[in-house]
């Protein structure tokens, strides 16, 4: 098996089109390159060397809770989960990301001028130009906007040996196809995290209360952009001191397993290169969501997944259903 350098990856990167005006957000397998010296921090700083802007999601599923009882149809039987929640961490800026996100986000939260968001489960990590400007952008009722501000400055999807079930960008497809479009069917759950950062106003069990907070990188500067969410009723029970440390995260997106149905369909708008035993692929962000607005509103289930028994997918069949 051929080892892949650093200068490999950088020629590699160049080679499909990028240089210091691309702007992308990357996901990445490291396993797929074969061996890379140097590992995943020698693919992060090729990313950051040749890129403008660099975002990867930083997604800390270790954190996410599950209250013995919650609102209905939210994509989740909530008794399946005592064993995970046994597991649960809490969340801190410098949590490891998920292992399933992947060992070159993990390394790009390492470099040293690495921004990250503080969002307790969909944090993003960010390099260059606009790093600092899309990890701005997130907010708890809008996960998804730091790939928004990248789509407003032309940016890429660059997907590194992965497919585009780790695309998070089509999630942001999957609201645009909502909008003004209500039979697209598209739609999020809530979920629940464990973090004192963003501990919310002392609340009591049932009782409804507002969650206002932005979430800037500033941990000082919390409440400073605030944003009306919607109103729910605080569904934890809670076991101790500890209560308020379990926060409601609105506006979590659907399953993600069905995405690779999206790929034949963007072939035509991507670049490839093979570099050691991985396929590279770059695509212009603003196509990818146009082409998923489009499969969505032609075919509200084009991207839900096969598995019969997905919560998620399941749950947005059943929406389909009501909105028909
Ligand atoms: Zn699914």
């Amino acid at each position: 098996m051929t080892e892949l350098f650093y200068r490999d990856i950088v020629k590699g990167l160049r080679a499909l089109g990028l240089n210091h005006n691309s702007h992308v957000v990357a996901h990445a397998a490291l396993s797929s390159f074969g061996r890379v010296h140097g590992g995943p921090e020698a693919v992060a700083a090729a990313l950051a060397a040749v890129c403008g802007t660099v975002l990867m999601p930083a997604f800390t599923y270790q954190t996410l809770i599950v209250p013995p009882e919650g609102p209905p149809n939210n994509g989740l039987r909530y008794a399946d989960y005592a064993e995970q929640n046994a597991n649960s961490e809490f969340w801190r800026p410098d949590l490891p990301v998920h292992r399933t996100v992947g060992a070159v986000a993990e390394a790009l939260r390492h470099h040293p001028e690495a921004w990250r968001s503080d969002h307790p489960v969909l944090s993003f990590v960010g390099v260059g130009r606009y790093a600092a400007e899309a990890i701005d952008a997130q907010l708890l009722t809008e996960p998804l906007a730091p790939l928004d501000v990248l789509l407003r400055h032309d940016g890429d999807l660059l997907l590194l040996g992965v497919g585009f079930t780790r695309a998070a960008i089509v999630h942001l497809g999957e609201r645009r196809a909502t909008i003004g479009f209500p039979q697209a069917g598209q739609r999020t759950f809530v979920r629940w995290a464990l973090t004192t950062q963003l501990a919310p106003p002392l609340a009591h069990p049932g009782v409804m209360h507002d969650e206002l907070q932005a979430l800037t990188r500033k941990m000082t500067n919390e409440f400073a952009t605030p944003r009306r969410t919607r109103r729910h009723p605080l569904l934890y029970v809670r076991p101790d001191s500890h209560a308020t440390s379990v926060r409601e995260i609105p506006d979590f997106p659907g399953c993600s397993d069905g995405f690779d149905q999206l790929a034949p369909h963007v072939t035509g708008i991507g670049h490839s290169l093979h570099l050691g035993e991985a396929t590279l692929w770059r695509y212009p962000l603003a196509a990818v969501v146009a082409k998923v607005v489009e499969l969505i509103r032609q075919d509200p289930t084009a991207l839900l997944c096969s598995d019969e028994g997905c919560e998620r997918c399941n749950a947005v069949r059943l929406t389909l259903a009501e909105v028909v």
